[in-house]
């Protein structure tokens, strides 16, 4: 049987990773976070004291940059040469980096064809800004996921509170409108709304309703 390719996109803190989680979970997919490899990348770059701006240092850089992901009860671990970063990608710091480097049609040159060749494989939900566009152009199902600018900023500001971090409310929504827009005007595979894809904002919806409509969509296909 043919695999089942999901692709869901949209801007930071639409709620693509919790839903897509849960409904990959629901369809017995692989769940494929493709931030969270760039996430890696630039955690790379950070630890070899890059700056986003020194292009030329980070195209040299990533040559040594190994990512690979593995699966631990149905948990994504991201690999960066041999060492589980999942812990280390989820700062601030890090979400800034990545959407500076993932400009750079060498970093997301590098991450294409991994995403592809597990979506190959396997039945995916795979989530990211170019995934309906570009890495999986003719994936089954498109979702664009968004939700309003007020709304992703508190879901973010609770999310690192409740992880321990002292954030700001203002300076969140000041970072998201900043990666919005990067990731919305790059010249590579910029996020945007994929042809043929259905577009969800959520927010006015609940997790749980967001995951049964994406559950009806995949029964219609
Ligand atoms: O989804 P997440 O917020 O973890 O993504 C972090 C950053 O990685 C995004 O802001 C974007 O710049 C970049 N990214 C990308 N293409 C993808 C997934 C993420 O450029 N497919």
């Amino acid at each position: 049987m043919k695999n089942i390719n999901i692709a869901i996109d949209g801007p930071a803190g639409a709620g693509k990773s919790t839903i897509a989680k849960l409904a990959a979970k629901k369809l017995e997919f692989i769940y494929v976070d493709t931030g969270a490899m760039y996430r890696a990348i630039a955690l790379h770059c950070l630890r070899n004291g890059l700056q986003a701006d020194d292009k030329e240092g980070i195209v040299e850089a990533i040559k040594s940059a190994n990512v690979s992901i593995k699966y631990v009860d149905c948990e994504q671990r991201v690999i960066l040469n041999d060492e589980n970063v999942n812990a280390y990608i989820r700062t601030e710091e890090v979400s800034k980096m990545t959407s500076s480097i993932s400009v750079y049609k060498e970093v997301r040159a590098k991450l294409l064809e991994l995403q592809r060749n597990i979506a190959k494989e396997n039945c995916v939900i795979m989530d990211g800004r170019d995934i309906g566009s570009n890495v999986l152009p003719n994936a089954e199902l498109k979702i664009y996921l968004t939700a309003s600018v007020e709304t992703r900023a508190m879901r973010r500001y609770k999310e690192q509170i409740e992880k321990g971090y002292e954030v700001n409310i203002e300076d969140i929504k000041k970072d998201i409108e900043d990666r919005d827009y990067r990731d919305s005007h790059r010249e590579v595979a910029p996020l945007m709304v994929a042809e043929g894809a259905t577009i969800i904002d959520s927010s006015d919806m609940t997790i749980e309703e967001v995951v049964d409509k994406i559950i009806m969509m995949v029964k219609n296909i």
